[in-house]
């Protein structure tokens, strides 16, 4: 089976899951899209209104901001990959329970491993807590490491991690926009410095 092949299998157990009650609430899951040979992996927190009403992430406000700061750094949504931690809309928006991550998280480790990126950029505190914990970096809080650099070696890959703010914040804030603008430079500025 070719990586493709495998992704298909995952969305489909994705798209069949009722692991946690998410999936009595939820119009479609938000599997995650994009390259699959992605070098950048952006992680957000989960679904809203408008990714559950079309199956896609970051299609509503949220997703505007970040397509203006992809842009800002000249890249395009098929040259990265996008998931969530939860696969599934949370009512109301409210934010994701525990019990949630641990049963869904699964799945966004394995949409890890099939694309094996370069820089993982958590997108928020509770993406940043997760990835933090994952790769057993201390995490304080997102106000603290967004920005900034944070490197992961293992016997197979020099990973890199790159937290940034949520891009809703500034659909609350708009003064943010220039914060996560600075944010995504710096994956702009590391790209550049290696090459990747
Ligand atoms: N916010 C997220 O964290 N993910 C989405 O897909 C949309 C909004």
């Amino acid at each position: 089976m070719d990586k493709s092949d495998i992704f298909d299998q995952l969305s489909d157990e994705i798209h069949q899951c009722k692991q946690c009650d998410l999936f009595k609430t939820r119009t479609n899951p938000v599997v995650g899209e994009g390259s699959l040979d992605a070098d950048l992996f952006f992680i957000g927190e989960a679904p809203g209104f408008n990714e559950d009403k079309r199956g896609r992430p970051f299609v509503g406000r949220a997703g505007a901001i970040l397509d203006e700061l992809l842009q800002s750094i000249d890249l395009k949504r098929s040259d990265i990959f996008i998931a969530n931690i939860l696969k599934c809309r949370p009512p109301n928006n409210r934010n994701p329970t525990k019990t949630e991550i641990n049963l869904c998280t699964h799945f966004l480790e394995r949409q890890l491993e099939i694309v094996n990126p370069k820089i993982i950029i958590p997108m928020g505190s509770f993406s940043s807590a997760y990835i933090f914990s994952k790769y057993d970096l201390p995490f304080s809080k997102i106000s603290e490491v967004h920005g900034k650099l944070f490197t992961k070696n293992t016997l197979y890959s020099n990973l890199r991690i790159i937290p940034m703010y949520h891009p809703a914040v500034a659909t609350y804030n708009p003064n943010k926009i220039s914060v996560l603008l600075e944010d995504i430079n710096k994956v702009k500025q590391y790209i550049i410095s290696k090459s990747v």
